[in-house]
């Protein structure tokens, strides 16, 4: 039987492991036929969180990741049918995407930390590229939300330029605790820059509110890599 525990969860440990040989480490099919795999050292992030999935290969083969609900794997579909349980394989993501995601994730953790500082609870997120939000639930009626905005843009400019260290760790109870310096600590499990110079273009967009809620959408993108 193949244990959770068994992968070992390559992107929490390193956003920018690009690609690895690894071996299957299980192998199945889903409901509708397709051929998965499991690959014991995974770099594949599958959607979650409000992260949208990597794009990524096996071998030649476009390779979709999704978390199995049974076991709790990140299983990559695509066809996989000639690879069996201890296989060598090459696997590898699209690094602009990763990038991009990275820094998407990591500036909501950042328009999280602003939003708290108004008095305001994070009730939901979505870091997709072009529809970057989160929504909040204020303590009081918003009255200006011009000035709100501004606020926010100071915020996450100060946070930048400071260029606060991205980190993680466990708490007692073994969530993974995702900070920004010590401005900022929430349970995640999605990838992140290691520190706020390496996002660019962090905006505030538009600050909305819809049946008592608080939508601030947002963008950034990766600093060009050396
Ligand atoms: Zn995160």
């Amino acid at each position: 039987m193949v244990q959770l525990s068994d992968q070992v969860v390559m992107y929490l440990e390193d956003t920018y492991l690009m690609e690895l040989t690894t071996e299957v480490m299980a192998a199945g099919r889903h409901d509708d036929g397709a051929a998965w795999v499991a690959v014991r050292r995974n770099i594949f992030h599958p959607q979650g969180g409000g992260q949208p999935a990597d794009r990524g290969w096996a071998g030649e083969r476009e390779a979709a990741a999704v978390r199995d609900p049974a076991t709790g794997l990140v299983v990559v579909r695509g066809g996989f049918d000639d690879l069996a349980v201890g296989d060598a394989v090459h696997t590898r993501i699209d690094a602009e995407l990763r990038l991009l995601h990275a820094a998407l994730h990591t500036a909501g953790h950042l328009v999280e930390a602003a939003g708290r500082v108004e008095g305001w609870t994070m009730a939901g997120s979505v870091h997709f590229p072009g529809q970057a939000r989160i929504e909040f639930t204020p303590q009081d009626a918003l009255d200006d939300r011009d000035k709100a905005a501004a606020r926010l843009t100071e915020y996450v400019e100060a946070a930048v330029a400071d260029d606060l260290p991205v980190t993680a760790d466990h708490d007692g109870a073994g969530r993974r605790i995702v900070r920004l310096g010590e401005a900022h600590a929430a349970p995640c499990g999605g990838t992140h820059v290691r520190s706020l110079a390496d996002l660019a273009h962090v905006t505030i967009g538009s600050v909305k509110v819809k049946k008592g809620r608080v939508r601030v959408s947002y963008d950034a993108a990766h600093r060009p890599r050396a």
